[in-house]
């Protein structure tokens, strides 16, 4: 498994007219979960006026270059802003078989940003574009340490939901009793939460994880606090509304920037500039297949980035789907090099002959806009933080498949609290196969059982309330607006 954290660096300028006056620098990991957002908040960053460096390791390096056909160190315009890329080297090759084990990767990405993130920010300086606020996310918090020591301001992007956040700083303060290895299945009460059984916390606190290294990297981000002046996440008030505001209350103000992945149209004109990505595989062509489906026809298929099922697994999905008789798209993601472990997935004999043009299985697709389609019916999900926010600020119900991590919160909220969907499994912890009988009955519910209708009304809801948070004048809006005066204040436009 592999949640990485790729150093990332931000220069801004006023909030009015890009200039290399002031920076900001930025930290996150080569995994696309990580990357996706803080490339969008750079984006955004850069559309409201500040001149944006992201950097990152060379691992993502190589995706993004290629995605975008970009020159290091060549700012391109962006909106009102700029935004430039500057990868480095953190001395590690995940090509190599020994390589790929992220616990260790981790310690190495430290070691080696804790060196070069320095060197690259007063670079920035040395060439007259002082960085003015260093931003991280929380897998990578002893990025905050470094812009401490070079006296610069840092925020960080929480990117899961603030929920999460809650689950994690109550952990870390202690405040009510979480499963232990003395008692492992006790369920968790928060305020503002709906009870969180043990399987539903987010799994990497629970003491029977597989990844205790990422709950570490996580709760060393609780422990440095105090020191991003602010807190900023790719989620959106109206969504979880009162756990955000406990959460001000109690910790530091949160501010709220979500959903990230809706570009702001008003600003950034050409299409060149809104199509700055980072996908790490190429994405691959399925929207004129799409266009040949009926309306909410399609029941589309990812697990993310990260999630490798078991063959086995794979098996039943697919017998799931003949079985439910849907069309589909399904995402079949080969190994990265990291997964030097995994098998690519096989399908079973005769599969795509009986499918034939119900159903597409590709390797990466542009998931944004499969789920803006007027044909996707449904979304069988693994719940990343990502795709719950792409999904729910689409108004397309899901179907939670969770595995690990924050996923098996998401998989609640989706379907108990947001109540846009219907569970299928309750993550890896459960330890078996979920059958193909499951599978159809799932998929036959959320597309056209007695809840379908309302669940889709819900996601149409909460679809509406996203574009009002990101429009001009809505919350998210507004708080994008007041952190960019900020920095821009900071780097001395005020
Ligand atoms: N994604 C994509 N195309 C695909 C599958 C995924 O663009 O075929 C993107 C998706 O839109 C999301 C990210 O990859 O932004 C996955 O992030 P998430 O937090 O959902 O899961 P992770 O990969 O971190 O487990």
């Amino acid at each position: 498994m592999s949640k990485i954290t790729i150093p990332l660096k931000f220069t801004s300028s006023s909030a009015r007219r890009a200039s290399e006056k002031h920076s900001c620098f930025h930290g996150l990991i080569p995994g696309q979960g990580h990357v996706n957002p803080l490339l969008r908040l750079g984006k955004r960053l850069a559309d409201f006026g500040l001149f944006i460096t992201f950097s990152a390791p060379e691992a993502a390096g190589l995706s993004i270059r290629k995605a975008n056909n970009i020159a290091d160190d060549e700012p391109v315009p962006l909106g009102r802003g700029m935004i430039r890329f500057e990868f480095f080297d953190d001395g590690w090759d995940f090509n190599n078989p020994n390589r790929n084990d992220l616990q260790n990767y981790l310690a190495q990405l430290e070691l080696a940003g804790r060196e070069k993130l320095p060197q690259m920010i007063l670079k920035q300086s040395a060439q007259g574009r002082p960085v003015s606020c260093l931003i991280n996310n929380p897998f990578i918090p002893w990025v905050s340490d470094v812009a401490e020591s070079l006296k610069i301001p840092s925020a960080m992007l929480w990117v899961q939901s603030c929920a999460c956040f809650s689950v994690y700083y109550h952990f870390y303060h202690k405040t009510v009793p979480f499963p232990s290895e003395n008692d492992l299945e006790i369920d968790v009460q928060l305020p503002f939460l709906p009870l969180l059984k043990h399987d539903e916390i987010p799994s990497f606190l629970h003491p029977k994880t597989p990844y205790p290294f990422l709950g570490k990297a996580i709760l060393g981000q609780c422990k440095n606090l105090s020191k991003p002046f602010c807190i900023l996440m790719d989620t959106f008030q109206e969504l979880e509304r009162e756990i955000i505001e406990y959460m001000s209350k109690i910790c530091r103000p949160i501010k709220t920037i979500g959903p990230l992945f809706k570009d702001l149209k008003s600003n950034i004109t050409s299409s060149k500039e809104n199509a700055i990505r980072a996908d790490f595989f190429t994405a691959e062509n399925c929207v004129e297949w799409l266009d040949s489906k009926p309306p909410q026809s399609v029941v589309y298929i990812s697990f993310g980035s990260i999630v490798h099922l078991k063959q086995e697994q794979i098996d039943e999905l697919a017998h799931g789907l003949l079985l439910a008789g849907v069309l589909f798209l399904w995402v079949l993601r080969p190994p990265q090099p990291m997964e030097s472990e995994a098998e690519p997935h096989v399908l079973p004999e005769g599969f795509l002959g009986r499918v034939g043009d119900k159903g597409k299985i590709l390797r990466w697709v542009p998931q944004e806009e499969v789920l803006a389609h007027p044909s996707t019916a449904c979304f069988v999900t693994h719940c990343g933080w990502n795709s719950t926010m792409e999904a729910v600020a689409s108004g397309v119900p899901v179907v939670a498949f969770p595995r690990w991590g924050d996923q098996v919160t998401d998989a609640k909220f989706l379907v108990d609290v947001f109540k846009v969907g219907v569970r299928l499994c309750r993550g890896e912890a459960e330890g078996r196969i979920v059958t193909r009988d499951e599978v159809a009955r799932c998929l036959t519910a959320a597309i056209g059982g007695p809840e379908a209708a309302e669940m889709r009304e819900n996601a149409q809801k909460w679809k509406r309330a996203a574009e009002e948070a990101v429009a001009e004048g809505g919350s998210s809006y507004r708080n994008m607006e007041e952190f960019v005066y900020e920095v821009a204040r900071i780097g001395g436009d005020k």
